[in-house]
């Protein structure tokens, strides 16, 4: 067993702490990666010829390169060496792409940037690895009926932007929206920061242009507000992680922009005091459009990835609060503040000014590559619970990293009962793998007893498959393998993820 010392997150490489450019680290597409050393089973020559004529020149990557493509940013998930990747600009070359599969039984793995935690988009031996980075075209956005319709490969931010340009507002925003594609946040249900005023990503998408099985395309849903012909299936394609379709278009609906946000953050001493101050903020009748969690651990990771975070240190929990609400965002924060000093926080910071605020959401940001490169490999938890049940759940996550010497961080959507405490490890001591992937599976089993879920938002990918019979038992769990028969008879898309 790991000594009791590797309960803490002390960084051990001195080296790490340099190389945060203060952005989550994103998979840089095209750029083979660690693992691009593969040694391909050879693809048959004819049947590589056969693709190659689906394709135009250019948008094919075979053999060694295809090791830039093997997996997202999940540790401890499986790889296969892939068929080829294809890098289609439309979609049309997709079905294409998709009716070549199906017609010669290849698997097909869609991915998007690869930032996804659970290995949904890690590509299986032998498949087609279909990379959505240059379906990266924003198509319009519609000022008067407030909705963009963008590529599946367009990135999160750059929707974000073109919907601020003319004045709109698109919520969503997973920490590592500057890379994520809005593709994967769809096939994900990605959430973020901001869901605990605005919902996940699946609440603002309307219509979805998509690739069946067999390469036949159809649009669900409906670009208005309402609709309710036929069966929901954007809502069922929505968080379906590539098993039953591929997304190539989307179309969100948007919002006029908030005001200028303000925000505080708070810390204390105990973990008590925190999730009593924050049940007071949720409680109120004031919304924050931000209510987050930081525990000691990974506040010290933080700092210590990018010491200009800044986050105060020593404390055993840090509350983030802000407000975004027209015309009452500084009064929203002052109430806050008061009510955070109130229950006793031994620190309170009130931002009003945009660069203090953008320095605090900056560092929370950082968490998952923090804690990832505090011990060199993490295990990255994503569980609900009810929020009556949190403090439950804080004191279960301590009792799990006493019994097994494995230290967890925790941070998270505190407001939405979503957090993610991450389990750190040393992928080179057996002791440490063993021991972290038994905490991973007695937190998840944790959540579930508290009348949680083993995923909020980072999905199910290869991660969690074992966990599903306990929450959603063996009736629903096969209702959900004929859904996925009925979109996906010979199993072809993204095979193994998900169910
Ligand atoms: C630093 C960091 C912070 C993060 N913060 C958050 C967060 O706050 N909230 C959150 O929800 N997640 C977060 N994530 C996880 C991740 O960014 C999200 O899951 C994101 O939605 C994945 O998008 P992607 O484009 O990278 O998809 P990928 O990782 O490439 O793929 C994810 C899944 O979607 C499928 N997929 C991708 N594109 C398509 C498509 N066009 N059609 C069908 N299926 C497709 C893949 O097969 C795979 O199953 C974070 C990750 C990192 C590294």
């Amino acid at each position: 067993m790991p000594s009791a010392e590797s309960e803490t997150f002390a960084p051990r490489d001195p080296a790490r702490l340099t190389r945060c450019d203060r952005l989550p680290p994103l998979p840089a597409a095209h750029t083979p990666t660690a693992e691009a050393s593969v040694t391909t089973t050879a693809p048959k020559p004819t049947l590589l010829d056969a693709l190659a004529e689906v394709l135009p020149a250019g948008q094919l990557i075979t053999g060694e390169k295809t090791g830039g493509y093997l997996r997202d940013q999940s540790d401890s998930t499986a790889a296969g060496v892939p068929f080829a990747v294809a890098l289609p600009v439309n979609t049309e070359q997709v079905a294409a792409v998709v009716a070549f599969a199906a017609a010669h039984r290849i698997p097909i793995v869609p991915q998007g940037a690869r930032t996804g935690l659970a290995g949904g988009a890690n590509a299986i031996e032998g498949s087609i690895v279909l990379s959505t980075t240059r379906l990266n075209k924003i198509v319009s956005v519609d000022a008067e009926d407030q909705t963009a319709t963008v590529q599946a490969g367009v990135r999160t931010y750059a929707l974000a932007r073109a919907a601020a340009a003319v004045g709109l507002f698109y919520p969503p925003d997973p920490g590592s929206w500057k890379g994520s594609t809005v593709g994967g946040n769809v096939a994900t249900n990605a959430g973020g920061m901001l869901c605990v005023k605005y919902g996940v990503t699946g609440n603002f998408v309307r219509q979805l242009t998509v690739v069946l099985a067999d390469g036949s395309i159809v649009r669900t849903g409906q670009r208005t507000i309402k609709g309710v012909t036929g069966y929901d299936l954007t809502s069922l394609l929505v968080g379906s992680e590539g098993t039953l379709g591929i997304i190539t278009e989307i179309t969100v609906g948007l919002l006029p922009a908030p005001a200028p946000a303000s925000g505080v953050s708070a810390t204390f001493a105990g973990t008590e005091a925190a999730l009593a101050a924050a049940a007071l903020i949720v409680a109120s009748n004031r919304r924050p459009s931000i209510l987050e969690y930081l525990d000691g651990p990974s506040i010290t990771a933080i700092n210590a990835f990018d010491p200009e975070s800044k986050l105060p240190a020593g404390a055993a929990a840090l509350l983030l609060v802000q407000s975004d609400q027209a015309g009452q965002a500084h009064d929203d924060v002052e109430e806050y503040a008061a009510i955070l000093r109130a229950e006793g926080a031994t620190e309170v910071l009130v931002a009003h000014d945009p660069a203090h605020l953008d320095q605090l959401m900056t560092a929370r940001r950082l968490l998952q590559p923090a804690l990832q490169a505090a011990r060199g490999s993490s295990l990255n938890e994503d569980i609900t619970v009810p929020r009556s049940q949190l403090q439950a759940l804080l004191t279960g996550l301590t009792e799990i990293s006493r019994d097994l010497s494995i230290p967890i961080g925790t941070g998270g959507h505190l407001g939405d009962g979503n957090l993610h405490p991450m389990i750190g490890f040393d992928a080179g001591n057996p002791a440490e793998v063993e021991a972290a992937h038994e905490a991973f599976a007695r937190v998840i089993r944790l959540a579930i007893s508290l009348g949680g879920s083993a995923s909020g938002e980072h999905g199910i990918g290869m991660l969690k498959q074992a966990h599903l019979d306990d929450e959603l038992g063996p009736i629903l769990r096969d209702l959900q393998r004929r859904v996925k028969a009925a979109f996906d008879p010979d199993s072809l898309l993204n095979p193994g993820k998900k169910l």
